[in-house]
């Protein structure tokens, strides 16, 4: 079994860690309880940070002179300045960090999707946008694995996420310890994985890999960790992914039954029809590594990205994947 780096995962506090919304409670979700023994979580409050307490009068985003204003409409004051500031300095002061794992539609720490609003009257029209702090966070770290929680009830975005995550977990320990040597051999660990993910970016990396012109360790691994953030933040197409899988598949050709080919073909129809999750199909590969053995294959992140614990078919049944 591989072992999985431990992601640094900056989290929303009320989402589990504490009763910090503003009625007093707390939303409990069984995915973050689940991921919790594999990440350091870093859970934060903006509201309560900037001095708000618990309970509050909500506050919401407000559109005023074509900008967007924190306010709190029962009480009309503003809060813009004081969350500006605690998130460029909250988001100044973090260590390492690989990922973030929002509260939906927050004003403050909802990245997208939050209700922006054309006044402070009741049942004003709204549109969509990002909160103070999860917008400053997305503006921030484009390359890093950010999201909300609602996406990750959908099955194909929470097995993206984790991939993204526990990569750059991992890249990111492999960057602490600086040698050559480890990076060739996450590169190689990682080929048909970033092969699925972005065929462009896995051209560049090579050469750089490589390295012909002996350039100093630090510039190496800052661009590749460019450029494996470039390749993670695109989702694979299913064509993609399951033209990796087939090439894997390639590797039993000789050993594997019609059935077993039969079976393998519906598992990766419904994968591209999003009826079921890529761990499926990954999982069927990983049986046949184990009974045939492929020293090549089993060394593939690409099989087990992210630990096998987190890898549940359970799903909202909305079916967003965008
Ligand atoms: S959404 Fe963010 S600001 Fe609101 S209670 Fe949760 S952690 Fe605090």
């Amino acid at each position: 079994m591989p072992v999985h780096a431990r992601p640094e995962v900056v989290v929303s506090k009320c989402l589990g860690f504490d009763a910090c919304r503003w009625n007093g409670e707390t939303v409990r979700e069984d995915f973050v309880e689940l991921l919790g023994p594999w990440v350091r979580w870093h859970p934060v409050c903006p509201e309560v940070a900037m001095g708000l307490g618990v309970p509050r009068e909500p506050i919401r985003v407000v559109e005023q002179k074509g900008a967007p204003r924190l306010v709190q409409p029962a009480t009309g004051r503003d809060y813009t300045e004081p969350m500006e500031k605690f998130s460029a300095a909250h988001l100044d002061g973090l260590g390492p960090v690989d990922g973030f794992l929002l509260k939906n539609r927050s004003p403050s720490c909802g990245p997208l999707d939050v209700k922006i609003y054309t006044s402070l009257k009741p049942g004003a029209s709204s549109r969509r946008g990002a909160g103070f702090f999860g917008g400053e966070v997305m503006r921030r770290f484009p390359l890093l694995a950010v999201e909300h929680e609602g996406r990750l009830h959908n099955f194909i975005l929470r097995e993206r996420w984790l991939t993204r995550l526990f990569t750059l977990a991992e890249f990111r320990e492999v960057a602490a310890k600086g040698a050559m040597g480890a990076l060739v051999k996450f590169h190689s660990r990682h080929k048909l994985l970033l092969m699925a993910y972005n065929q462009r970016q896995l051209r560049l990396m090579g050469p750089l890999v490589a390295n012909p012109e002996h350039r100093p360790a630090g510039e190496v691994f800052a661009d590749y960790r460019t450029h494996l953030g470039l390749a993670l933040a695109r989702s694979p197409s299913a064509g993609q992914v399951i033209n990796v899988l087939m090439h894997a598949q390639g590797y039993f050709k000789k050993q594997l039954g019609a059935a077993e080919k039969a079976l393998f073909l519906e598992t990766l129809g419904k994968y591209r029809d999003k009826k079921l999750p890529l761990s499926v199909a990954q999982a069927l590969l990983r049986s046949w590594i184990a009974r045939f053995g492929s020293d090549y294959l089993a060394g593939q992140s690409f099989f087990a990205p992210y630990p096998e614990a987190l890898m549940e078919i359970t799903d909202s049944g909305k079916g967003r994947d965008y």
